[in-house]
């Protein structure tokens, strides 16, 4: 879990998925609306093109923005868990600058 792309999980996470009623998903809000296969697991951006093998070897955490927001809504449990990390990692981060704050104020 060391090696994942935060950032690409945050913007799956503002993304829209659409199911097309054919084992395909519309994922919408990004630069462009993007197609989803879930049978194959596959998306037709090019950041899946570049990044495919990779997620196929390593898991939805390595997939693209699309993909993982698919996962999700899907209720991928390894994308739920980075999901919860990436929150608590939020928290300890405000937690950290507020008492930076406090600690220079005083
Ligand atoms: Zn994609």
């Amino acid at each position: 879990m060391t090696a994942l792309p935060i950032t690409r999980l945050e913007r799956a996470l503002a993304l829209e998925v659409e199911p097309l009623g054919d084992g395909r998903v519309l994922v919408t809000g990004g630069a462009g609306p993007h197609v989803v296969d879930l049978e194959s697991a596959t998306c037709d951006c090019d950041d899946f093109r570049m990044r495919g093998e990779e997620f196929r070897l390593r898991g939805a955490e390595f997939a693209c923005k699309h993909l993982m927001r698919t996962k999700l809504a899907h209720g991928d449990a390894g994308l739920l868990r980075a999901v919860a990390e990436l929150l608590l990692n939020l928290r300890q981060g405000a937690r950290a600058a507020c008492s930076v704050r406090s600690g220079s104020a005083t």
